[in-house]
Order: structure tokens, then C-alpha cells, then sequence
């Protein structure tokens, strides 16, 4: 298994209306350490379930926006 880099992109939201999402960017949680894409083809969510996208209606539910950023791969 590879390890990927990752680099912050934002953090510490307050709504999750200002988050981004985009193909090259990953939702990170700090609670599990879970990374799920933030253009799933699926309905995805972290271990913890602090994070969760609902594919169906591309809708973003954080349970806590403090312990979740955006990243991208670092190239
Ligand atoms: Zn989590």
C-alpha cells in the first residue's frame, strides 16, 4: 500500500456551505484520521462518522466542523 502526501487546503469551518469540494480534494477527519473524497461516487463517510456525504441529494453532514479539514494530494 502507498502512502499518500497530503497538504491542508482549509480547515476550521463554520458551515458546511463553505467548504469546497472538488475532484483532487479529500475530506480529512481528525477524529478517526478517516480521508474520504469529497466527490464520492458513493455514499461515503469516516469510521467515526463524523463526516458523511450523501451522494443522492450531494449533500455534506459533519457532525463536528472542528475536527474535519480539506486536503488535496500533494504532487
Ligand atoms: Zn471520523
Amino acid at each position: 500500500m502507498t502512502k499518500q502526501k497530503f497538504e491542508i487546503v482549509g480547515g476550521n469551518y463554520t458551515s458546511t456551505a463553505d467548504i469546497p469540494k472538488d475532484d483532487d480534494l479529500f475530506y480529512h477527519c481528525l477524529d478517526c484520521d478517516g480521508i474520504i473524497p469529497s466527490v464520492p461516487n458513493d455514499n461515503v463517510g469516516c469510521d467515526c462518522g463524523n463526516v458523511f456525504i450523501d451522494k443522492d441529494y450531494w449533500r455534506l453532514v459533519v457532525a463536528d466542523l472542528s475536527k474535519m479539514e480539506v486536503v488535496k494530494v500533494s504532487v
